[in-house]
């Protein structure tokens, strides 16, 4: 279930940047990395139109791209995958930003008083209904005190949607990061092991290179020792 509302968010993370057609990127590209020709296909769209929505998406860093030259043509290929870390902090902050104009509203909401037209279903604010004499622009109809119940209710609902929706991505980021710090663990651990065995092998070669030092030098006092005894 998590993996669904991660896709719907990077979903809307696409429709967000290069509009309701990018959707399906998410759909195309899944964890993989796909040619852009694989892609056009699918999206039923040119090559240059596939860039095109790339080119978008790779100025918020949440695709990652990698070229690789046709020999026989001569020109390149791109091939593109999610970067998925990057996009849900994308997303993270365009969700705080939700947060931010949806605590804005409720506020206004609670201290100011607006007016509708139950006609045209038209609301303004006290100001602007004052300047028309509490008579809708539209149709004239007498304008009436709105009551803020349930567009509050609203408000507060959409408020809980984006904290829900923060906690989840942040959840995400979490497991990313232990997957990245494990693997970051193994590495070293790796590393450790290859320079203590470098060591060993170094320590080996000295020894070697000490014992027959020593070889050679007890061979030179051999030599040198018959030398004298000849004299
Ligand atoms: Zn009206």
């Amino acid at each position: 279930m998590q993996e669904t509302l991660i896709k719907n968010l990077l979903r809307e993370l696409a429709r967000n940047i290069s509009g309701k057609n990018s959707e399906t990127i998410v759909d195309i590209l899944k964890e993989k990395t796909v040619n852009e020709f694989k892609i056009a296909d699918k999206m039923k769209l040119t090559v240059n139109q596939v860039r095109n929505i790339f080119y978008k998406l790779q100025s918020y860093d949440v695709v990652i791209a990698s070229r690789k030259k046709d020999k026989r043509k001569g020109w390149y290929i791109y091939s593109w995958s999610i970067n998925v870390p990057k996009s849900l902090e994308v997303l993270r902050n365009i969700k705080q930003k939700q947060i931010f104009d949806i605590e804005h509203n409720i506020k206004s909401r609670e201290s100011k008083r607006f007016y509708l037209c139950t006609g045209c279903n038209i609301e303004m604010t006290e100001e602007s209904a004052l300047s028309h004499n509490f008579f809708c622009p539209e149709c004239g109809r007498l304008l009436q005190l709105s009551p803020p119940e349930g567009y509050l209710r609203e408000q507060r609902q959409k408020l809980e949607h984006a904290k829900k929706e923060i906690a989840i991505i942040d959840a995400e980021l979490g497991k990313m990061n232990v997957k990245k710090m494990a693997k970051r663990a193994r590495k070293d651990k790796k590393e450790k092991k290859a320079k203590k065995e470098k060591r060993r092998r170094e320590r080996k070669k000295k020894a070697k290179l000490f014992n027959k030092s020593i070889k050679k030098s007890s061979k030179k006092g051999k030599a040198k020792k018959s030398k004298k005894k000849k004299r």
